[in-house]
């Protein structure tokens, strides 16, 4: 998870042919050793972008990093433009959890504890722009008060936990706990069926649960039954994991909400535009090679890695399971500041007037965490899917771009956090790679490091391919994280040797 990767080339008979990503470079077909990669349609010179992203789908920028990074174009503040900072001054103004216009400091009190920080004006402009809802603020405010709940969450049980009891704690052995076999089950216990029961138990769980607070008293006592001293709710890592799946659960919301809006009303001009806002999301999608941020089917085609890993890692699986109960919890938890005030707002649509009320963004959230599926669909392609997003933040050129690229392996230098970019998913790995990956702010470019022949596979790079980096620690890479050992001509002729 901590490197820009992609599937295994390993056979999934299950997963159904995805649409090509891009009509105009290449395919994505079926490859000789099993899988798919994507393959040159015809003869592509050096140096073309064969693939922008726009974005990612869901990402998350650690939280250590979070003033330093930009929550938007990924800029690091030690590098920027006017000279090293410590951290970025924009930041989201909020108003006792209302999202105001920004730039209004002293304002911000009232617990509020998260903000995403911006390296500028046009990023946090941009930022909104992605979380609003067609005029409507649900998805950017229930964003921030999502975002609240979870870090508020965090730190009142770190505080709590810290200070001294005022009883002496129990020196009896905990209840058995339904979880605990998940901490040291080893990778002989884990099957599909096995894993498939954990979530149902989860699943079960959860909704046998009304208050929600009863959903963290169940983490606590799974934490204390598993750990001497367990200060924290979640690791730092379960919580960068369930910061992620939030934002990719808030993506398919709102799509989703998207979609409602469309099939009510898809010959208006709202429903147009909301149409046009749902497939392209993006000025620069309208370039051939370039792709938007993805649909919820789009990350779906993405392979499934979820046994591969947790049989790799079988304590990934309690990693998961804690991710998705702490986010039942924060999703049920979570209000709106202004909630009440906006109730029942009026919500055109070509004279068929709909009532949005505020909390329906929530309860869509809410609907798609009853059942397991949106969650573990994120985690169980999280894991080789994901690209990391690397220490190489640039300045800013005059038009606000980023100017000039810095290239390699990316796993150089710190890792910010990662990003689920769905449509460069499909370039599987050589050790002499064919396309090379490049981070423009938030978008990510794939361009041709050699003329590519017809027919051509199109590949990238998954780790270290430098010279100092052998046959025999390369494969030992793959094979531990990505669970292949490469066969590419390179890999073959250094066996050989
Ligand atoms: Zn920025
Ligand atoms: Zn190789």
């Amino acid at each position: 998870m901590t490197s820009p990767s992609l599937p295994p080339p390993s056979p999934s008979p299950s997963t159904p042919t995805p649409p090509s990503p891009s009509p105009c470079f290449y395919g994505v077909l079926p490859t000789p050793y099993g899988g798919r990669g994507a393959f040159a349609k015809a003869r592509i010179p050096k140096n073309t972008t064969i693939l922008q992203c726009d974005g990612p789908y869901a990402s998350v920028v650690l939280r250590k990093f979070r003033k330093e990074v930009c929550a938007w174009c990924f800029a690091w503040c030690f590098e920027s433009a006017e000279g090293r900072k410590s951290s970025w001054s924009v930041r989201l103004d909020i108003v006792d959890g209302e999202v105001g216009p920004g730039g209004q400091k002293g304002k911000g009190g009232g617990g509020v504890i998260w903000t995403p920080w911006f390296c500028r004006e046009g990023c946090r402009g941009d930022w909104v722009r992605e979380y609003f809802w067609c005029g409507e603020e649900s998805g950017s405010e229930s964003l921030v008060a999502l975002m609240n709940t979870l870090e508020k969450t965090l730190v009142a049980y770190r505080t709590a936990k810290s200070r001294p009891k005022s009883q002496p704690a129990s020196t009896s052995v905990p209840p058995p706990h339904p979880f605990t076999f998940l901490d040291t089950w080893t990778s002989a216990d884990v099957s599909e069926s096995s894993i498939d029961s954990a979530w149902k138990m989860a699943e079960i769980l959860a909704s046998n649960l009304k208050k929600p607070s009863k959903i963290l008293e169940v983490l606590e006592e799974w934490n204390a039954a598993s750990a001497e001293d367990p200060r924290e709710l979640l690791t730092e890592f379960e919580a960068d994991c369930a910061r992620f799946v939030l934002d990719g659960i808030v993506r398919q919301a709102l799509q989703t909400q998207v979609a409602i809006a469309v099939t009510a009303s898809p010959h208006t001009a709202l429903g147009s535009t909301l149409a046009i806002d749902l497939h392209s999301g993006s000025t620069a999608a309208t370039l051939p090679n370039a792709k938007p941020t993805g649909l919820w089917q789009d990350l779906l085609h993405l392979q499934n890695n979820e046994l591969q890993h947790i049989r790799s890692k079988p304590y990934m699986l309690g990693v998961f399971i804690r991710v998705y109960l702490f986010l039942q919890y924060i999703v049920r938890t979570a209000k709106p500041a202004q909630r009440k005030r906006r109730e029942g707002q009026v919500f055109g649509l070509n004279g068929n007037t709909a009532f949005i009320k505020r909390p329906a963004f929530l309860e869509t959230l809410g609907m798609f965490l009853e059942a397991t599926d949106s969650v573990r669909a994120i985690l169980a392609r999280d894991h080789g899917n994901v690209f990391g997003i690397w220490e190489k933040g640039l300045p800013h050129s005059e038009d606000g771009g980023r100017e000039g690229e810095r290239e390699g392996s990316g796993d150089d230098g710190e890792m910010f956090g990662w990003g689920m970019y769905v449509f460069g998913s499909y370039f599987n790995h050589d050790c002499t790679p064919t396309v090379r990956k490049q981070q423009h702010g938030r978008s990510l470019h794939f361009v041709t490091t050699r003329d590519v022949e017809e027919g051509e596979e199109l590949c990238i790079n998954y780790i270290d391919v430098s010279m100092n980096n052998g046959v025999v620690s390369r494969n030992a890479e793959l094979s531990k994280e990505w669970f292949f050992e490469c066969g590419c001509k390179r890999c073959r002729r250094e066996r050989d040797e």
